[in-house]
């Protein structure tokens, strides 16, 4: 029996994964559960799932929330705050984690789940594009077990041997005779939007991804190609590559979930219905494979499969992370942060969808680059970004007509 922590339990990733969970309740039992504003639903995974912690992110609502635990006669404890999620993450009872906070918030959790060796099922590539080099160091360092459950990242795990996939720091990926790594992108609902149609566009419509049911703010990053922009600096990480080594390649259908290019020619993709359970059931049941409850994928109906360039004039924020990660030290945590800031803005209705990579951009010039040498200069990073990106959000929001 497995005991699995979900750090953002009650997200669409969190959702998943207890699902699978669920299927196959001899193998996995939840440990803790995570939470920030979805209360009910935690209350709900509670009474479903029966941990022995539940961890809200802060205090708004707990007094009244251990009553309703209470109520419905649950054992479960509740703690509060990131100290209270970082235990649950490291502590010695527990064998997989799954890091599925969304954004930075998610950082401290899920490196207290690398600091201490834990299989680690990871969603939340915002903490990796942020910490890099410092994150991956730590991986090794503690020998943590680190499986990406990323749709994209994890089919680039399956499609490598075995071998290269237990060194985890992939260092000899083209010793194993990889030549590249296609990246794919499913283009988000506004793949064919003129300039001047994506001026008009709304929070509802970016949320409305063509293919997968997600949070808000990877719906948005989907739609802005930032999402591939994080991708892309997640997977140099991950698997030890040049920027140059990979390749993103729209692909509409989002069939193929990415592809390892190796040197004889070959190219291995790795398939199916576009369901998170089926990464997720992945990292879990690995180097095993347990049902996930996806519906198998049928090619007939299918019929073809395209594939395109992506627009980097269109949708800047693909270059945007792209410079950032060539400049290196904090540069992605700090487009990482303003793209939060400015992606919140954006389903406020603060500004317009076009705005978000000028906020990123505004927010990289200003600030300065230096070595991520530690976690916390990455964090302080971070906090000035917001600052700056906020402050770009008011010089903007002055001559902006929101749709
Ligand atoms: P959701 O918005 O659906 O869920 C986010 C989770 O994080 C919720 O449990 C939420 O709690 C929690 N949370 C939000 N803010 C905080 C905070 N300040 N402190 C602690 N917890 C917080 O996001 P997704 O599940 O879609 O995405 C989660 C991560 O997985 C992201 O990094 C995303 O990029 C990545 N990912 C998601 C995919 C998907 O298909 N959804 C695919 C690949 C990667 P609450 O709901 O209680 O407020």
């Amino acid at each position: 029996m497995k005991r699995v922590t979900v750090l953002g339990a009650t997200g669409s990733i969190g959702r998943s994964t207890l699902d699978v969970m669920a299927r196959h309740s001899g193998r996995y039992e939840l440990y803790a559960a995570t939470a920030h504003s979805n209360l009910d639903e935690l209350l709900s995974i509670c009474i479903k799932h029966r941990p022995k912690f539940a961890i809200l992110a802060t205090d708004a609502g707990a007094a009244d929330f251990k009553q309703r635990l209470r109520d419905a006669g649950l054992s479960t404890e509740v703690r509060v705050g990131v100290e209270a999620m970082c235990e649950a993450s490291s502590a010695k009872d527990v064998d997989v984690v799954v890091a599925a906070i969304v954004g930075a918030a998610g950082l401290t959790p899920t490196l207290a789940a690398v600091n201490s060796g834990k299989r680690i099922l990871l969603a939340n590539k915002e903490a990796l594009v942020m910490t890099g080099g410092l994150f991956m160091d730590a991986v090794r360092k503690h020998g943590a077990e680190l499986l990406p459950i990323d749709s994209e990242h994890n089919a680039i795990y399956q499609c490598l041997p075995e071998a290269a996939q237990r060194l985890n720091d992939s260092a000899s990926l083209a010793a194993h005779g990889v030549t590249r790594v296609l990246l794919t992108a499913s283009g988000g609902p506004f793949r064919h939007f003129s300039r001047e149609q994506l001026q008009q566009v709304t929070p509802v419509q970016a949320c409305k991804h063509p293919n997968w049911s997600m949070g808000r703010k990877i719906s948005v990053d989907s739609a802005s190609l930032m999402n591939k922009g994080l991708e892309l600096i997640e997977a140099c990480w991950l698997f030890d590559l040049a920027p140059g080594s990979v390749q993103v390649h729209l692909h509409p259908e989002s069939i193929i979930h990415s592809m390892v290019e190796y040197v004889d020619g070959s190219i291995l993709a790795q398939m199916g219905n576009p369901d998170m359970r089926t990464p997720i059931a992945y990292g879990l049941a690995w180097p095993e494979r347990v049902d996930a409850g996806v519906e198998p994928l049928d090619l007939f109906s299918i019929g073809k499969l395209h594939f395109e360039k992506p627009d980097k004039e269109r949708f800047p924020c693909l270059r945007l992370a792209e410079e950032a990660f060539a400049l290196g030290g904090t540069a992605p945590a700090v487009v990482n942060a303003a793209n939060e800031v400015a992606v919140d803005a954006f389903l406020q209705g603060g500004i317009r969808f076009v705005d978000i990579p000028v906020v990123i951009e505004k927010s990289l010039l200003k600030g300065s680059i230096v070595r991520a040498d530690s976690v916390e200069t990455v964090i302080e990073a971070d906090r000035v970004a917001r600052q700056y990106a906020s402050e770009a959000i008011n010089e903007l929001a002055g001559g902006v007509v929101i749709p």
